[in-house]
């Protein structure tokens, strides 16, 4: 990957760059930095780039030196220029991401009261801030956006696991860190950390880590996957009884070959630890066991090993009972039983509480997704909580199938933020 940086004090950027990890990062060919002096590009005996803001206003860089100096690193082809300003988009994780994956990447740095709007508004792709406040120039943005996007690169920072635990990359806070001396000042570093049982550091770690983000940046839970962080699994049960029939009444529902297999395949993909299917109706069992087989041993699974995979995920169960005790006596604990509906239910709660609310608890949640016209009272009597129902327009139309529903709403608690 190339960075560019144009700036009017190139001695700043070229200590910075080649110090440290990033300055290794430099040496090594992992990413070529280049610092371009602005007046190297400016015209007349004075070296002129700035001058003083038309109206009111201090001194600003001039757009012509600017325009120069970019379209002499461009080299033909089209970078993706980015200007550092207070006015820009907040700087994150996933928008560092996007950056890293641009070939070549040209910052543009303000100082003063900033750069020619004309500028900006020709070359500039993206301004980006580091925050609500306002520095003197672009350098120190610019070292930042360099600095994490250098992490990202693949070598840049010695060990990879490093750079994946960090906060935000893998969706939560990072966990705390001690060094030498195990007791300082009289205080001790966690005994689990100097223990020695590789399990009971994870486990700490990880649950450090949920309760640091629940308590500082409750937001960020919203969009991380939240999997890594439990030490039980997760489940999804499509439950065929007791569901509502079209009148009401409780009713058995058939099952169909489309939702077995979307179902199957959304639960391999966002880490269900099963897929439970529950009937009470033998024939149906049997039926959804021969599609399951035909997939796991049978000639599918030869055909197509991706869908043996998901095809894996699947049990299937009489009734709800049974395949809540299954689940109970896997896990070693009661699983947290979600019901789902289309509909409005008092006491329901949004799925970002939920999700929270797993988070602390460390729960082994249990889905239940309803067939028909959704789960009959006895299913939702059952259930630990209720989920408000997955909605798009405002006029309230939700009619979707049982696995959108699904994939809805594995993305919302166990997407790749
Ligand atoms: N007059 C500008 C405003 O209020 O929006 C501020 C100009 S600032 C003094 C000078 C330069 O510093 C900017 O052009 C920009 O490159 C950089 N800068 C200042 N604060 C920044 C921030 N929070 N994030 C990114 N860049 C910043």
């Amino acid at each position: 990957m190339k960075i560019s940086v144009i700036t009017a004090f190139p001695e700043l950027m070229r200590s910075y760059i080649a110090s440290s990890i990033l300055g290794r990062a430099v040496s090594s060919g992992k990413l070529d930095v280049r610092v371009v002096d602005i007046r190297d590009y400016s015209e007349g005996a004075y070296r002129q780039i700035d001058d003083y803001c038309y109206g009111a206003g201090g001194m600003m860089l001039m757009a012509e030196p600017l325009a120069k100096a970019l379209e002499a690193v461009s080299e033909g082809a089209k970078p993706y220029v980015v200007y550092p300003s207070p006015q820009g988009t907040h700087l994150y994780q996933e928008l560092v991401e996007d950056l890293s994956r641009r070939e070549h990447l040209v910052i543009v740095c303000g100082h003063y009261e900033g750069i020619d709007e004309r500028f900006t508004q020709r070359y500039v792709d993206a301004e980006i801030s580091l925050g609500d406040f306002v520095l003197t120039g672009g350098e120190m943005p610019a070292m930042a956006i360099i600095d994490a996007v250098a992490r990202l690169i693949p070598g840049v920072v010695g060990k990879a696991s490093s750079v994946a635990e960090d906060s935000f990359y893998s969706g939560m806070l990072d966990t705390p860190h001690y060094t030498r001396p195990a007791e300082w000042r009289g205080e001790k570093v966690p005994d689990v950390l100097t223990g020695g049982d590789a399990k009971d550091i994870d486990r700490w770690r990880r649950r450090r880590s949920v309760e640091r983000t629940l308590e500082r940046r409750p937001d960020i839970a919203a969009r991380a996957g939240i999997i890594p962080w439990l030490s039980g699994g997760a489940y999804v049960a499509e439950v065929h009884y007791p569901v509502l029939g079209r009148g009401g009444e409780k009713v058995s529902t058939a099952i169909t070959g489309m939702d077995l297999h979307d179902i199957a395949r959304a639960c391999r993909a966002y880490g269900i630890k099963k897929y439970l299917l529950i009937t009470p109706m033998a024939q149906q069992r049997d039926m959804a066991k021969r599609i399951a087989q035909h997939w796991t041993s049978g000639w599918g699974a030869e055909y197509n090993p991706d869908r043996k995979e998901a095809f894996s995920t699947l049990k299937i169960f009489a009734s709800l009972g049974r395949a809540i005790a299954w689940v109970r006596e896997r896990e070693k604990k009661e699983p947290f039983k979600i019901a789902t509906t289309a509909k409005r239910a008092a006491g329901a709660e949004h799925w970002l509480t939920l999700k929270r609310r797993i988070l602390k608890n460390d729960e082994s949640p249990l889905f239940l997704f309803g067939t028909g016209w959704g789960l009959h009272e006895e299913a939702m009597g059952i259930a630990d909580a209720v989920m408000t129902p997955i909605t798009g327009g405002r006029d309230g139309w939700n009619h979707l199938s049982v696995r959108s529903a699904v994939s809805i709403t594995l993305d919302r608690f166990f997407g790749w933020r």
